[in-house]
Order: C-alpha cells, then sequence, then structure tokens
C-alpha cells in the first residue's frame, strides 16, 4: 500500500480554483519533491493531507485512511509541518516537545528519552530551555522538525521546510532531511526551488495551478526540459576556429562564451553530455579545466515551463 494516496482531488475556495483533479501515487521510503511556484496548490495539498481543509472533490489517502474522514487513523504514523512553525509563546523548546508527546500519548522515561533524541538530531539542544518567540527563524524550522519526528512515524509532510532561511540554515535543513531519508520514511516536501528538490529528492511531482505537470524521477527532470545546459571552464579563452567547433558538434544547439567560459546548451542524456564534452577537448581541442550542469540555466526552463 502506498503511503500517500490522491485520487482526483479538486478545491475551489469559493470560485476559485485551487487543485484541479490531481492524482498522484507516493511510494513507500521515497523523498518526493512537490515542486511548484507560489499559488500552485501545494499548500492547499498538504493541508488537505493533514486533515486541516477538506476537498470539494476528490480523496486523498494516508496510509490507507482517507484523513477527511479518519484523521487519527490518517495521521497517527505522519509528522508534519505545515506552513511556517509556531508555538505557545510562554513555552521553551522543551515544553514544546512534552506538550506534543503527551497529544501522542507518549508519557514517562520514553518521552524524555525522545524528546532528547529529537531535540540532538535538529541541533537545538542548547537552546532547549529558551522560550520560543525568542527562536530565530531557522531554530523555530528545526522544532518543527524535532516536533514531527517526535513520534518516529514513517511519513514525513514537510511545507517549504528551508523558507526564508540564510544560507547556511538551508544547507542544514537539508543535510537533516537526507538523514531522515537514510532512515527509510517516506518524505513528501513542498518546495518552490528546483534546486532544493534536486538536491534533497528523489522523485519530483511538479505542479502549476492546480495540475499535476510531470511526476518522475528527479534525474529524469533533465529530460523533461529537453534542453540541458553545460558551463565549461577552459584554461584560456576559446579562439573563433574553436567556438566554430563547438556550433557544429552533434548534440549543441546553441552557445554563449565569457571570458574563460563557455554556456552550451545541448540536447541530449548524460551519455549525450560524456560525448559532448570528449568532443570538446579531442575535436575541438579546447584546455577542459572544469564542467558543471548551469543550475540558474535549469532555473529559467523550469520557469519557462511553469509559464507555459
Ligand atoms: P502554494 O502553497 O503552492 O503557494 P496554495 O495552495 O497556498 O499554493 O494556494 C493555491 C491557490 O489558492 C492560490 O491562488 C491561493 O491564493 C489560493 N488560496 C489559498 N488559500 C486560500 C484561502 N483560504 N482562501 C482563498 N484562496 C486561497
Amino acid at each position: 500500500m502506498e503511503p500517500i494516496v490522491t485520487e482526483n482531488l479538486t478545491k475551489y475556495y469559493g470560485k476559485m480554483l485551487a487543485l484541479d483533479n490531481l492524482t498522484m501515487k507516493i511510494r513507500k521510503g521515497h523523498c518526493v519533491g512537490f515542486l511548484g511556484p507560489n499559488g500552485a496548490g501545494k499548500s492547499t495539498t498538504i493541508k488537505i493531507l493533514c486533515s486541516l481543509i477538506y476537498p470539494t472533490k476528490g480523496e486523498a489517502h494516508v496510509n490507507g485512511f482517507n484523513p477527511s474522514k479518519e484523521p487519527r487513523n490518517a495521521l497517527e504514523d505522519v509528522g508534519c509541518i505545515v506552513e511556517v512553525p509556531d508555538f505557545y509563546p510562554q513555552f521553551n523548546a522543551l515544553d514544546v516537545l512534552r506538550y506534543y508527546g503527551k497529544i501522542r500519548g507518549i508519557t514517562g522515561r520514553e518521552l524524555r528519552e525522545r524528546v532528547k533524541e529529537v531535540l540532538e538530531f535538529a541541533g537545538i539542544s542548547k537552546w532547549a530551555r529558551m522560550k520560543t518567540p525568542k527562536f530565530s527563524r531557522g531554530m523555530k524550522q528545526r522544532l518543527g522538525i524535532a516536533q514531527a519526528l517526535l513520534h518516529n512515524p514513517s511519513i514525513l509532510i514537510l511545507d517549504e521546510p528551508a523558507l526564508g532561511l540564510d544560507p547556511r540554515g538551508v544547507v542544514e535543513i537539508r543535510k537533516m532531511l537526507k538523514e531522515i531519508m537514510k532512515q527509510g520514511k517516506t518524505i513528501f516536501l513542498a518546495s518552490h526551488m528546483l534546486y532544493e528538490v534536486q538536491e534533497v529528492c528523489d522523485m519530483v511531482a511538479m505542479i502549476n495551478k492546480g495540475k499535476l505537470i510531470a511526476y518522475d524521477r528527479v534525474e529524469n527532470l533533465e529530460k523533461l526540459f529537453k534542453v540541458q545546459v553545460l558551463e565549461v571552464d577552459l584554461l584560456q579563452p576559446p579562439k573563433p576556429k574553436q567556438l566554430e567547433k563547438v556550433k557544429k558538434l552533434e548534440s549543441v544547439k546553441s552557445y554563449s562564451a565569457e571570458k574563460n567560459r563557455i554556456k552550451i546548451n545541448f540536447e541530449g542524456d548524460k551519455t549525450a553530455q560524456v560525448k559532448l564534452l570528449a568532443a570538446l577537448v579531442k575535436d575541438v581541442r579546447l584546455q577542459v579545466a572544469s564542467f558543471r550542469p548551469s543550475v540558474a540555466a535549469l532555473e529559467e526552463l523550469y520557469l519557462r515551463l511553469v509559464e507555459e
């Protein structure tokens, strides 16, 4: 049984169609990035899965239970963060986790041990007795993750866990998510950032204007964009003759060159990339110092796809 299933999930807010017949199955142990621009319908989906709102039409199933009809059963084995986590202002981190543990039916020694474990995992042990209003946004996100993990659920549903964090905070949250993935949990992670999904997830479900527009393995995402972009750093600026040769290579669609760097748009998969790099060195005789897929360019292509 798949941990998360949606069937023709549809949600209207008044006359506004926010989710349009969303059908997808999330398989056990996968980390699925739910990718889409702001307003795509990600939070709406997550709120339905977490039983905070009801769909207008269609159904969701979490661990085989419909969260709109049997929320207790559906959410028993689920940890979630919906939007930016916030806490009762009179509570410190320990209070938050103890309170939440009791709601989940964890008590006594088990509760003490679990609280200690998740505080350590989230890297906030030293702020355990600090009142939560003094927490930075990053610390709140960490406490949110600690809370979501407290009852050791097998499914995690997270809504933009790195939203609004500084670069270091973003990296730390990603590290945590990768660690959670290693534990074999199923993760459903909403994000508007392509890069985050590429970094953390193994599957991607792309949503736009309430509709699922792609659902595939992350490495197939580039295929979806049809054109890939490679940034190649050279020891010396390329000569005009060499650029002529680059243009004529089999998979090359277009290129731009600036100083010691060429950006090449090419068509094809990893095999095409291997051939292209070999041709740059052997046939064009460029002195390739390093190369990388261009993330910024992929981001542009993603936005174009979403606009279409
Ligand atoms: P995302 O999480 O992808 O940014 P949302 O699910 O929050 O998208 O929103 C989807 C659409 O539904 C947006 O157009 C948003 O403005 C609208 N929407 C969300 N919540 C409400 C609400 N409570 N009332 C009316 N419209 C809403």
